[in-house]
């Protein structure tokens, strides 16, 4: 392996540190892949906010802490709003800390999305990859996402298909999924539990469509996430006269998945193209089947009546149909899907390819979609 190790800088996301859940399913996609890419010997530095922490350690691991103020994040701005970047903003020092180091390095990999990092890619030597996390909610970001396709496509890479459908693409996008730590979700057989919806409470996520739900079954929804837009919050349980949802706050992946594990069903659904979905993939990975809305990456995660069932986007009435029948879908099905497609070895492997490919390097065949 030492003489394919790559050296390589990763870029943390701008907008809070790595535990802070600001980063939204970013966080967890940068720490589940420093892990498969050190399991696959590879060496990385991490680049990211001050506060950011680790849940393990290694001797392939640096982690470089930079000051600053969070950046604004993009998926509450309006489409046709400038870049900004805030005094002492964070984003523009994490980037001169790459640059200050990154002729010691084999490539970059960029996982904020931001205008910043994107345009650098067209000045600097070094090869800068960008996962992109998000569909296009801005015009600015399109455009520059657009340019780098067409400059040098084999430097980005998509989540799913449908997220990168969103953006004019030179070539066929790259997909590279994503990966969790197996050892870090345990399979709970229980069919029997409660309803249970996660992700940031902020209204692209769709929490209100889930509650309906919960309330027209008479049931309580257990509800995890850091809440964003409290307001937004409020409003929602204001909207129902008894208490309906059931607050579990932003817990540690261990107490997530415990708690996540002992649900019947989660509910997913998003209001927007969803560029992944992690938390679907999280239920899964501990046994449980997840009803979504046929919006962007939970359409391409979901097998329909095998690891859960898809309903068309806003249809209420289609989520409690499905809800009623979740004792239909095996939980060992989901379980298994997540051990065979989302785990963060295989998600790695697909990483290290799409690397190998852009630096010009052989290819592994051994990996799965
Ligand atoms: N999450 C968490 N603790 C919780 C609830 C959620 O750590 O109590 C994390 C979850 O693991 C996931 C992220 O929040 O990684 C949400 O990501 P997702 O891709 O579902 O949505 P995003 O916020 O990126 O739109």
């Amino acid at each position: 392996m030492i003489n394919n190790q790559l050296k390589l800088i990763l870029v943390s996301t701008p907008i809070g540190y790595l535990g802070s859940g600001k980063g939204g399913g970013v966080e967890l996609t940068i720490i589940s892949l420093i892990k498969g890419l050190i399991l696959l010997g590879h060496k990385i530095t991490l680049i990211a906010p001050k506060g950011s922490k680790l849940p393990f350690e290694s001797e392939l691991l640096q982690i470089r802490l930079i000051d600053g103020i969070d950046q604004p994040s993009w998926q509450h701005q309006k489409k046709t709003d400038p870049v900004v970047i805030p005094s002492n903003s964070v984003l523009p020092r994490l980037w001169e800390e790459v640059l200050d180091i990154s002729n010691q390095f084999d490539a970059v990999i960029n996982f904020s999305y931001d205008w910043l990092p994107l345009w650098l890619t067209k000045t600097q030597s070094t090869k800068i990859f960008h996962l992109i996390s998000m569909g296009s909610e801005s015009l600015i970001m399109k455009e520059i996402i657009s340019e780098i396709s067409q400059l040098v496509p084999s430097q980005l890479a998509f989540h799913t298909k449908r997220q990168s459908k969103d953006y004019l693409l030179k070539n066929d996008p790259i997909i590279v999924g994503n990966g969790f730590d197996k050892e870090n979700y345990l399979f709970n057989e229980n069919m029997n539990g409660p309803l249970g919806w996660a992700g940031r409470i902020a209204p692209e996520k769709g929490l209100e469509d889930a509650v309906k739900v919960a309330s027209h079954l008479s049931e309580k929804l257990l509800v995890w996430g850091l809440i964003e837009d409290k307001e937004y919050a409020s409003k929602i349980e204001n909207t129902f006269e008894i208490e309906i949802i059931d607050w579990r706050g932003f817990l540690p992946t261990n107490k997530f998945q415990e708690e996540l594990g002992r649900c019947r069903a989660l509910i997913n659904t998003p209001k927007w193209n969803e560029a992944y979905g992690n938390v679907i993939v999280e239920a899964m990975a501990c046994g449980v089947p997840v009803i979504a809305y046929d919006l962007g990456g939970p359409g391409e995660l979901i097998e329909d009546g095998f690891n859960g069932f898809l309903v068309r986007p806003n249809d209420i009435e289609g989520l409690i149909k499905a809800t009623k029948s979740i004792s239909e879908i095996k939980r060992k099905n989901c379980r298994d899907w997540f051990e065979k497609k989302a785990t963060n070895k295989v998600f790695a492997k697909r990483v290290e390819n799409w690397l190998n490919k852009g630096l010009n390097k052989k290819i592994s065949a051994d990996v799965q979609d």
